[in-house]
């Protein structure tokens, strides 16, 4: 089986170690990165850390400060751990459209550990610019839920469009995150798509969460009854010192 599918590290190509899941190398395994979500409390809104001490799903400082965050969230692997930002840039900025399937893998899991398995869940891909997505060639966030409607993990949902090109978050004299994303994103029309329906928007990365709550805004507006989030990786956030019940 090796010379017909020849056991290859997804990201790089060198040979893969044995057990891991995705193929990866030593370098790109992504078990460190999928454990530390589990290593310690996580928000259940944003997925990011809390104290220890706190008992994991409550709502973190930052979730409870902003309002509007989705009421769910869940991520795969962190961010910050070795291996995992190199399959996320990859995805993202190297043109590897085809790492949707292995990371579009690990969130199904995760989603069926922390959900259940529930091939109904509406997937809403957090939208690209269309300028961006002419220069990347393809939209990451549109391309994981294609591929977890593939592996019956829900059904794509596209209820949402971006109004304007925002300037890259984090680049120089890009205004704060949840300022640069205010109004960003609109529902498509036909009005009353989204009337009363629960949905789980779909991304690569979550960082601050401020991208996810303009989208959850937008929707909610509308008349969405839920809005959760599911993103490959959580990113940022140091452990939240104000989190409480
Ligand atoms: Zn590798
Ligand atoms: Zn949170």
């Amino acid at each position: 089986m090796d010379a017909i599918w020849p056991r290859v590290c997804w990201v790089c190509g060198s040979p893969a170690a044995t057990g891991t899941n995705p193929l990866a190398c030593e370098e790109h395994d992504l078990g460190p990165a999928m454990a530390a979500m589990r290593d310690g409390p996580r928000c259940g809104r944003c997925a990011g850390r809390l104290p220890p001490g706190i008992r994991s799903g409550l709502t973190c400082a930052a979730c409870r400060l902003r309002g509007g965050s989705p009421s769910r969230g869940i991520c795969a692997i962190d961010y910050r751990v070795a291996g995992a930002a190199d399959w996320l840039l990859r995805f993202k900025h190297g043109a590897r459209r085809d790492l949707a399937v292995p990371l579009a893998g690990i969130l199904a899991a995760a989603c069926v550990e922390a959900d259940g398995w529930r091939a109904d869940r509406l997937l809403v891909p957090v939208p690209l610019h269309p300028a961006r997505r002419l220069e990347r060639g393809y939209d990451q966030a549109a391309q994981l839920a294609a591929e977890l409607e593939a592996l019956g993990a829900g059904r794509r949902a596209p209820l949402l469009l971006r109004n304007r090109h925002t300037p890259a978050q984090g680049a120089p004299g890009a205004p704060a995150r949840a300022a640069n994303v205010r109004g960003a994103f609109a529902v498509r029309r036909p009005r009353g798509l989204a009337r009363g329906v629960s949905v789980w928007l779909v991304d690569d990365v979550l960082t601050t969460g401020a991208t996810a709550a303009a989208c959850a805004l937008a929707l909610r507006r509308a008349g969405a009854r839920e809005v959760g989030v599911l993103a490959v990786a959580r990113a940022g956030g140091r452990p939240s010192t104000l989190a409480r019940r």
